[in-house]
C-alpha cells in the first residue's frame, strides 16, 4: 500500500491456502473436512525493509470429528493474537535489549503490542520450561515502587546452583502466604529434592522453609548479615552525628563523608577516605568503634570448623552487647536468636554459593529501575521472567536477533 506521495505505507501479503490440502483442526492438529471460510483477517509480521507488514488470510472452518466445527490450525498465528508469532518472537527478544518503548518505537508498533508479545514469548517458555534437578533455592524479598507497604515488596526465589541461577518465581507482597504459593507453584516434587535453601532472617520466611523445606540445609545469606552490620553502623553514625551538631560543628566535621568509606569493607577503603577513616579510628567517637565491630565480624566467614565459628560468634556477640551501642546491640541479640541456622553456613560450605542470590538481586534492580515503562505490576513480572528466568523459547523460523 502507498501513502499520498506515492511511498510504500505497508506491505500486505495475502496467503491462499494450498487446494490440495485440507485444514487441520485447531485442536488435535489432525487433518478434517472443510466446513466454510471465515472473512479475511489481519496479522502483523516482522517488518521488511523497515516497512510494516502484514499478512492477510481468510480462515477455513473445519468439520473435525472429534472437536465438530473448529477454526483451522494457522501455523503462524496463536489463538485470537492479531500479530504472527515470528513477529512475537522479534519484538519479545529485542525487548530483552531495549526497553519496550524503545522497542516499540523502533518497529513502529505500540508498547501493548510489545508487552502482549513479551506475555505470549514467557507463558510459552514458563510452560515448558524443566524444574528438575534443582538442588538449592535462594528466597529473598525485593523492594518494588516508592513506600513500605506490604504492596511495595515482591517475594522472589530463586535457582542458585552453580550450573544455573535463575528466577523461578516471583509473587506480591512477602508474607507466608506469599512464600507458599511460590512453592506451590515450583510443585512438590521440586521441594521434595532441595538439598539446600538460603534466605535472609526475615521470619515469615523462615518459618515457612521450616514447615515446607525442613529436609533441606537451611542457609543465611552472607551478604544480609553484611547488610544488617552496615545499616547499624550507619545508624551509630547518623546518631551520633545529631549530637555532635549540636555541641560544635568541628567535632561533628569529623564524621562528614563519611558514610560510603564506613559501609565497603575496611581493605577497600584507600585514598583521602582511608584518611578520613583512619583519623575516625583514632579519635574515641561511637561511630569509630560500630565500625570497629563490623569489621571484626568479618573472621566469621572465615572459620573452617562449626565450633570455632561458633565461639567467635558468641564472642563477637558479647562484646557488641557491652559495647553501649544500641543498634550493634540490636543485631548482636538477631544474630544470636539465629545462630543454629548462621553456623549452618559451616555446615554448607562450598556446596552453596550465597553470593548467587546478591548477584540475580543486583540484576532485578538493573531491569526493575531502568526506565521500562512498566505500567503495572504484572508487565514487571513478565519483565523479571523474561530477563532472569533463562526460560526456553518457542521455536521460530526466522531468528532476527
Ligand atoms: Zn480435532
Amino acid at each position: 500500500m502507498l501513502d499520498s506521495h506515492g511511498k510504500p505505507e505497508s506491505i500486505e501479503i495475502r496467503m491462499v491456502a494450498h487446494a490440495g490440502m485440507r485444514g487441520r483442526c485447531s485442536v488435535c492438529q489432525q487433518p478434517a473436512p472443510g466446513y466454510d471460510r471465515l472473512p479475511e483477517r489481519r496479522w502483523q509480521f516482522v517488518p521488511l525493509w523497515g516497512i510494516p507488514t502484514w499478512f492477510r488470510y481468510a480462515p477455513r472452518r473445519v468439520q473435525c470429528a472429534e472437536h465438530g466445527v473448529v477454526v483451522e490450525q494457522i501455523p503462524w498465528s496463536d489463538g485470537k493474537r492479531p500479530v504472527t508469532c515470528a513477529m512475537m518472537g522479534f519484538l519479545a527478544r529485542w525487548a530483552r535489549r531495549l526497553s519496550w518503548r524503545e522497542t516499540a518505537r523502533t518497529f513502529q508498533t505500540s508498547w501493548e503490542s510489545v508487552y502482549r508479545s513479551v506475555d505470549w514469548f514467557v507463558q510459552w517458555g514458563l510452560a515448558h520450561r524443566q524444574l528438575s534437578g534443582i538442588q538449592s533455592l535462594g528466597v529473598d524479598e525485593i523492594h518494588w515502587g516508592h513506600g513500605l507497604r506490604a504492596d511495595n515488596f515482591l517475594t522472589v526465589i530463586y535457582q542458585i546452583d552453580a550450573h544455573c541461577r535463575r528466577l523461578l518465581w516471583v509473587g506480591k507482597r512477602r508474607s507466608e502466604k506469599t512464600l507458599r504459593r511460590g512453592l506451590k507453584a515450583l510443585g512438590p516434587e521440586v521441594i521434595r529434592g532441595l538439598r539446600f535453601v538460603c534466605s535472609d532472617m526475615w521470619r515469615p520466611y523462615l518459618n515457612v522453609l521450616a514447615a515446607e523445606a525442613g529436609q533441606a540445609l537451611h542457609v543465611l545469606d552472607r551478604f544480609h548479615i553484611t547488610m544488617h552490620l552496615n545499616q547499624a553502623v550507619d545508624k551509630v553514625r547518623r546518631a551520633e552525628g545529631t549530637r555532635l551538631r549540636a555541641v560544635s560543628k568541628e567535632k561533628a566535621a569529623k564524621l562528614k563523608h563519611l558514610r560510603w568509606p564506613l559501609l565497603r569493607r575496611g581493605s577497600r577503603v584507600r585514598g583521602r577516605a582511608r584518611q578520613k577513616l583512619n583519623a575516625l579510628l583514632a579519635s574515641k567517637l561511637a561511630t569509630a568503634r560500630a565500625w570497629e565491630l563490623k569489621e571484626a565480624f568479618g573472621h566469621f566467614w572465615h572459620y573452617r570448623s562449626v565450633i570455632w565459628a561458633g565461639a567467635f560468634l558468641d564472642y563477637w556477640c558479647e562484646r557488641a552487647l557491652r559495647s553501649r551501642l544500641e543498634p550493634m546491640k540490636k543485631v548482636a541479640r538477631m544474630l544470636r536468636s539465629h545462630e543454629p541456622l548462621l553456623l549452618n553456613w559451616f555446615r554448607a560450605k562450598g556446596e552453596v554459593s550465597t553470593g548467587a542470590v546478591e548477584g540475580l538481586n543486583n540484576k532485578i534492580r538493573v531491569v526493575t529501575r531502568r526506565s521500562y515503562g512498566f505500567r503495572t505490576y504484572d508487565a514487571q513480572e513478565i519483565a523479571l521472567y523474561h530477563t532472569l528466568g533463562r526460560l526456553p523459547e518457542p521455536e521460530s523460523t526466522h531468528r532476527f536477533c
